[in-house]
């Protein structure tokens, strides 16, 4: 018995840190979508008991260090399993960019799991189960669009934003989100307009999206790595709606409404840029499996 579960990359369009907490995390506000770039995770039984994961990408732990693996561990003791599964990683989305992969990865192995192994978990519990894991694994087992609050695990769920065009660029870098928290000023920030997000996205109102978008690491990121700022200056001036750093980074995103300036932009980008991908917004629920 198999399975095959996409796992959709996440961008922020606006990402808030409120301030410390007594337990050392940090209080945000983050708005995430999930856009249509995304790996694919095939489960397989095996006839023992082990817990095995694959991947061709060679930045992919092959061990208990892999969110997915991790995934399938916490079901597995949580609810007695006796048997092994086989994980395999198609690798689409890059690796420590900013862009959820290894949460998403975590996400789909809870959701193929429950069918795999029948456990009839809803999406709510394993969404608190993902928060075990890591602070963004609650939102990719939901996927969509929504706001998410604590550390990152309590989401609440909005309507998909106006339908664009997300042109991704990455440098050859790879951002330690625990760094970029760890340098981050809280005293010295310029908080982005989270309420004005949420309300240009109810009003499927693309302009006040770009408007809107604002990401209180991108100052840090944008100082550690120029290369980052170079990136954002050249999207911003072949056209590019909205540009912005997602999560940690180093991964910028243009949101671009039409389809001739996409072209422009994802053709410029290219060869000035490691990874450059053209994708669709998904931004709602049921566009998972
Ligand atoms: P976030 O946006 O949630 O901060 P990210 O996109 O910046 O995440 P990931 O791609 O999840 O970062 O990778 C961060 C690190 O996690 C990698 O360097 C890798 O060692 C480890 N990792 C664990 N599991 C995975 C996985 N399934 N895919 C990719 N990286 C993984």
């Amino acid at each position: 018995m198999k399975v095959l579960v996409k796992a959709p990359a996440k961008i922020n369009l606006s990402l808030d840190v409120l301030h410390k907490r007594q337990d050392g995390y940090h209080e945000v506000e983050m708005i995430m979508t999930t856009i249509d770039l995304a790996d694919r995770v095939e489960l397989s039984l095996l006839p023992n008991d082990d817990i095995r994961i694959s991947s061709q990408n060679r930045f992919v732990p092959d061990d208990q260090r892999n969110l997915a693996y991790q995934a399938a561990k916490l079901l597995k003791d949580r609810y007695q399993i006796k048997q092994g599964v086989r994980i395999e990683i198609e690798k689409n989305i890059p690796v420590a960019a900013g862009l959820a992969g290894g949460s998403s990865d975590a996400a789909a192995v809870l959701r193929g799991l429950n069918r795999l192994w029948g456990l009839g978990l809803t999406l709510d519990e394993l969404a608190e189960l993902g928060a075990e894991i890591g602070s963004d694994v609650s939102f990719c087992v939901y996927g969509g669009t929504a706001l998410a609050t604590g550390r990152g695990e309590k989401i609440k769920k909005l309507p998909p934003p106006p339908s664009c065009w997300v042109v991704l660029a990455k440098p050859l870098i790879g951002v330690s989100t625990a760094d970029v928290y760890r340098r981050l000023n809280l005293e010295n920030i310029q908080h982005p307009n989270t309420r004005g997000m949420i309300q240009a996205i109810e009003n499927a109102d693309f302009p006040g999206v770009c408007r809107n978008v604002g990401n209180v690491l991108e100052d840090v990121t944008l100082k550690l790595y120029p290369e980052v700022a170079q990136i954002k200056d050249q999207l911003q001036r072949f056209g590019a709606d909205a540009v912005l750093m997602s999560g940690s980074g180093p991964t910028v995103f243009a949101l671009v409404h039409h389809d001739s300036r996409m072209h422009r932009i994802y053709n410029g980008l290219r060869g000035f840029c490691d990874q450059v991908f053209a994708v669709r917004v998904l931004g709602e629920q049921h566009s998972l499996d």
